[in-house]
C-alpha cells in the first residue's frame, strides 16, 4: 500500500506517527513538515527556552535518530494541495505523494495585528522555534517592551521580561487577562501577580498603529491616541487554524477542520488532529458555541494523535480525553482541567499557598483552574473524566476530600 501520510510535523503529527509505529503499523509512514527542525515542543519557547534555561536540543520530542529507527520518513517541505480523487498530496518542491490514509495536523499560525507598522523590524510573534530565536536575540538589546494581548503567551513572555528587569507594558482589549480562557477570579489573581512583578497592564486598550524609525519599531499608538515608546513589540493576539489545505480539497471547515467523534473528516481516508481540528466532545456540552470545539493544547494534540493511531491500527474508539492545560507565568503555575465557559459560575477554594477556582455549568462541575495546587488539578482531571460532580459548598470547603471523590 501507499501507507500513511501526515501533514504537519508538530506535537500532534509527531505523536500520531510515533503511536502508529508503537501500535505495530508496518507500512510506509511519512511526516511532512515545513519547519527546518525535527519535531519539537512549543511550550518552553515562551518559558524556559526564552529564559535561557534550556537549549534547542532540549526541545526535541525525540532525538533525530528516532526517525530512522522507527522508519518514519521526515520530509521537510510544505504541502500545497490535496487531490482526493487520486489520493495524493502535492508538495511545494513539486513532488506528489500517494496515501492510503492522510492525517492533517497542520496546527495554527499567529493572528496578524491589522494595523500600520505591524511589519516593522522589532515586531515579533511567537509560535515557532525560528521566531523564538529571533525574539531571544532581540531581547538582548531591548529596554522597553510592549506586549499586545494578555493571553497565555503574552503573559508568559511578559513574566520572562520582568524577571530580567526590563520595562514591559501589556495592552489588552478586554477588562481582564486571559479573558477567553479563565474565570474572573483567576484573571484577577494573575493581574496582581504580574503587577507585583513590575508588569504594567493596560486594560480596555487597543493598538491603532506601530511607528518606526529607520525601519525599526520605535513606539506603539493606542486607540485613544496615547503613544508608548517601544524597542520590541510582541504580538500575542491568538491564532488561526491552518485549514486551507482541507478547505480547498472540499472538506468542511469552520474555525478548524471539522471531524467526527473518531477524528475523521467527511472523507474516510482523511483525518485531522490537534490545534487544527474541530471536534465534538461531551466536555463542551452547554457552551455557548455548542458542543464542538477546537483546543490548543499539548494534551489535546498528544491524546488525539494516540486515539487516531489506535483507530488506524484496528482499535477504533471515540475521542473522549479530558481537556487539560498548563501555563507557567513567572513562579506561578496555572493548571486547567475541563472546559470552562464564559457564563459558568465560579467557586473559590483556598488552601495552602495556592487556590483553585471550581467552575459550574448547568449545576455540574465543568472545569477547575488551579494556581500552585497540583493535587487539586490531578483530582479534578479524574473527577471530570468520570463525569462526577460536587456541590459548590463542597468545592469551597477546604476540608472536603477531593481525592476521595476522584478515586
Ligand atoms: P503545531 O505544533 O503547531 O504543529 C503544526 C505543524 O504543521 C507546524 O510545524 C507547521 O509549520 C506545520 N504545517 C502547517 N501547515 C503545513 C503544510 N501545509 N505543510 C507542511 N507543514 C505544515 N500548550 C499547553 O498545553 N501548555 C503550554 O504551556 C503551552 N505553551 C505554548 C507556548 C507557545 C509559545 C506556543 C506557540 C504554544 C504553546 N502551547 C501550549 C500550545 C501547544 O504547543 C500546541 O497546542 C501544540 O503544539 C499543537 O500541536 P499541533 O501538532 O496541533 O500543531
Amino acid at each position: 500500500g501507499n501507507g500513511i501520510l501526515v501533514v504537519g510535523a508538530g506535537q500532534a503529527g509527531f505523536q500520531a506517527a510515533a503511536s502508529l509505529r508503537e501500535a505495530g503499523f508496518a507500512g510506509p509512514l511519512t511526516l511532512i513538515g515545513e519547519e527546518a527542525q525535527p519535531p519539537y515542543q512549543r511550550p518552553p519557547l515562551s518559558k524556559a527556552y526564552l529564559a535561557g534555561k534550556t537549549d534547542a536540543r532540549g526541545l526535541l520530542l525525540r532525538p533525530e535518530s528516532f526517525f530512522a529507527e522507527y522508519a518514519i520518513t521526515h520530509r521537510r517541505a510544505r504541502a500545497t494541495r490535496i487531490d482526493r480523487g487520486t489520493s495524493r498530496v502535492r508538495l511545494e518542491d513539486g513532488a506528489s505523494l500517494a496515501y492510503d490514509h492522510l492525517i492533517l495536523a497542520t496546527g495554527t499560525r499567529n493572528r496578524a495585528l491589522p494595523v500600520p507598522g505591524a511589519e516593522l523590524s522589532g515586531v515579533h510573534g511567537l509560535r515557532s522555534l525560528d521566531e523564538a530565536d529571533a525574539l531571544k536575540g532581540a531581547l538582548e538589546r531591548a529596554h522597553t517592551i510592549v506586549v499586545v494581548g494578555a493571553g497565555f503567551i503574552g503573559l508568559e513572555f511578559a513574566a520572562v521580561c520582568a524577571a530580567r528587569g526590563l520595562s514591559v507594558t501589556v495592552i489588552e482589549a478586554t477588562p481582564r487577562v486571559m479573558a477567553r480562557a479563565v474565570a474572573p477570579e483567576t484573571s484577577a489573581a494573575f493581574r496582581d501577580f504580574h503587577e507585583a512583578a513590575g508588569v504594567t497592564i493596560r486594560f480596555g486598550a487597543g493598538v491603532s498603529a506601530i511607528e518606526g524609525a529607520d525601519g525599526r519599531v520605535a513606539s506603539v499608538t493606542l486607540a485613544d491616541g496615547e503613544n508608548l515608546p517601544a524597542d520590541l513589540v510582541l504580538v500575542g493576539i491568538g491564532v488561526v487554524p491552518n485549514q486551507e489545505l482541507a478547505a480547498e480539497a472540499g472538506l468542511p471547515v469552520r474555525d478548524g477542520i471539522e471531524v467526527d467523534p473518531f477524528l475523521a473528516t467527511i472523507d474516510p481516508a482523511i483525518s485531522a488532529i490537534g490545534d487544527c481540528a474541530r471536534f465534538p466532545t461531551r466536555f463542551a456540552a452547554g457552551l455557548p458555541g455548542g458542543d464542538r470545539v477546537r483546543i490548543e493544547s499539548v494534551q489535546n494534540a498528544v491524546d488525539q494523535g494516540r486515539c487516531l493511531a489506535a483507530r488506524l491500527t484496528g482499535r477504533p474508539a471515540a475521542y473522549d480525553a479530558v481537556p487539560w492545560f498548563w501555563s507557567d507565568q513567572g513562579p506561578r503555575k496555572l493548571q486547567i482541567a475541563g472546559l470552562g465557559g464564559p457564563d459558568d459560575a465560579s467557586v473559590l477554594r483556598r488552601a495552602g499557598g495556592g487556590f483553585s477556582v471550581f467552575r459550574f455549568r448547568d449545576g455540574r462541575l465543568s472545569a477547575v483552574e488551579s494556581v500552585d495546587r497540583p493535587a487539586d488539578h490531578m483530582a479534578a482531571r479524574r473527577i471530570i473524566a468520570a463525569g462526577r460532580s460536587l456541590t459548590p459548598e463542597q468545592a469551597a470547603d477546604p476540608a472536603f476530600d477531593l481525592k476521595a471523590l476522584a478515586t
